[in-house]
């Protein structure tokens, strides 16, 4: 069991997080960013509205190349209706770079991002596809807000900028932007998996989604497994594409188009969080969580209520796990954080409950006087106490079904020189952390079970080994050089202009051979 005070300092990480960026600089591009939420908050409070800054990994990783390069972020205000624009001028003032709010009716909103967004490509994107609701109408709302993301970055950009587009709500985006005759240089991240062929092609509208992509310079993936699937997808739509090259980015050329394609997993402030968990007030945060479940194994979850991080499937693992090792029964505890979101919506709230009655389950049939299996929170947790259970935690039980990245997984290892991860082979991060992480199918209860109780009765030389191992990668490849590396491919004049170097991807299992 990991006890705080015992951490060793991480001396590893030089104090600058930029040091990657020792190589050339890139061109002195105006950048504008453009993702379906603005980089704010806007809420109205007791009649007045009130914005809060984004506090996420992109935005700290957007702002200072914002704030240097000079450039805009376009993006849906989360609300529908006027909002109080002198609140949108100040924010941009002080933050260096202009923010440009794309205003969206009820109705869209309804369609394109519940709908289209939330209904379909969320759920077809992380292979579940049952859970699709191919509503015919949402297509039309899609494309008519793509259009408006399009008309303003058009309305707001010059010749020389770069436009890089964030995600799954606005795949559209450079389609119309050719339409109007933008002829800019257009990157595209996906920050979701992309599927394999047989999944996708069972999108209504596949060969539009192929040919709108392909209207970008550049299309980025977390992972090799994603870009070889978005690949084979483009090959069955367009028989005559041609990739050229080797490494994390090659061309792609349908007809008189050339596309770069790569992948690119994206990273997190490593030296933030582990200063973070250094911090006196954290450690002893993390001391008195560990007291309070007397000193027990903590097996950590955190997650945001979705279907697709495997939640119900982790407490039958933990049941299976008590059940076959009953001598574990007293020792071990999963403490599962799991963070609100959409509950408006039916299927949501259906997940909530069928975690409430396996946490109710489970502890019926495990709890002792003074011991609690599993500690339920549904809340979410400001950062420096979710960093204190980080530190906190001995293991963390990170087992999506499908996720296209997984940050906690990379911010555990972060706050965290002795535990012990558990990382499902379908979460993009596996590719990363398979040096260290002990990889399990989260579908496999029963294998579950058995890497628990492996970890349980692991040496602490191997533990502190592995972590090493993961803790390197994730210091490496952190949120600045993804920007950084991203850039580098959007703007280099020829294959050689940037990193070729493997982004700390294993290749071998990323092609899907067995992980073991
Ligand atoms: N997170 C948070 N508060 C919480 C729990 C999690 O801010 O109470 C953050 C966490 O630090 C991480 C993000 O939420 O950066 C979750 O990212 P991840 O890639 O793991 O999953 P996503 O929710 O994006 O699918």
């Amino acid at each position: 069991m990991t006890d705080a005070s015992e951490l060793p300092e991480d001396t590893a990480y030089e104090s600058n997080n930029l040091e990657f960026m020792t190589e050339e600089p890139i061109d002195p591009q105006r950048l504008v960013v453009i993702s379906n939420r603005l980089p704010v908050a806007l809420k109205k409070v007791e009649g007045r509205w009130k914005l809060t800054p984004g506090s996420g990994g992109l935005v700290s990783a957007m702002a200072p190349v914002l704030r240097d390069r000079g450039g805009t972020w376009i993006g849906w205000t989360g609300t529908s209706g006027d909002v109080d624009k002198s609140l949108i001028t100040d924010f941009s003032r002080n933050a260096g770079y202009d923010l440009r709010p794309v205003p969206l009716e009820e109705e869209e909103v309804r369609g394109f991002y519940q709908g289209f967004s939330n209904e379909i490509i969320w759920p077809l994107f992380h292979g579940f596809q049952s859970r699709c609701n191919f509503e015919p109408n949402y297509w039309h709302d899609y494309l008519t807000v793509n259009r408006k993301f399009a008309e303003q970055a058009q309305a707001v950009s010059g010749p020389g900028d770069y436009i890089w587009v964030h995600d799954y709500h606005l795949m559209h985006v450079a389609w119309w932007l050719r339409q109007m005759g933008c002829r800019r240089n257009l990157g595209f991240f996906l920050h979701i998996p992309f599927p394999p062929v047989d999944i996708f092609v069972t999108l209504p509208w596949r060969a539009k989604i192929i040919q709108a992509l392909l209207e970008f310079d550049l299309v980025g993936f977390h992972t090799y497994r994603d870009r070889r699937n978005f690949i084979q997808c483009v090959n069955l739509f367009n028989p005559g594409a041609k990739t050229r090259g080797r490494g994390p980015v090659v061309t792609l050329t349908v007809g008189e188009r050339t596309t770069r394609v790569g992948f690119f997993p994206i990273g997190i402030d490593y030296k933030a969080f582990s200063d973070t968990a250094r911090k006196k007030s954290v450690v002893e945060e993390a001391h008195e969580f560990q007291r309070a479940l007397r000193k027990r194994t903590i097996i950590l979850g955190v997650d945001r209520l979705d279907y697709s991080k495997g939640i119900p499937e982790r407490f039958e693992a933990i049941r299976e796990t008590l059940k076959r090792y009953p001598e574990l029964i007293g020792k071990i505890s999963l403490v599962q954080v799991v963070v609100p979101s959409r509950e408006e919506v039916g299927e949501y709230k259906a997940l909530k409950d069928e975690i409430e009655r396996l946490v109710g389950e489970i502890n019926g049939e495990f709890t002792r006087p003074g011991y609690i299996p599993i500690h339920y929170q549904y809340r979410s947790l400001g950062r420096e106490e979710l960093i204190a259970y980080y530190r906190a935690a001995s293991m963390a039980l990170v087992t999506p079904l499908r996720d296209g990245m997984n940050l906690v997984a990379k911010e555990y290892c972060a706050c965290n020189p002795s535990g012990v991860l558990f990382l499902s082979e379908f979460a993009g991060a596996a590719a990363q952390l398979q040096n260290g992480a002990l990889l399990v199918n989260p579908y496999d209860v029963v294998g579950v079970a058995k890497a628990i109780h492996r970890a349980y009765h692991m040496e602490k030389a191997e533990r502190s080994q592995r972590m090493r191992k993961m803790r390197e990668t994730v210091r490496k490849y952190h949120i600045f050089w993804w920007v950084d590396s991203f850039l580098r491919a959007g703007f280099g004049r020829t294959l050689d202009d940037f990193p070729q170097e493997m982004t700390g991807v294993h290749f071998a299992s990323e092609m899907g051979e067995p992980h073991e």
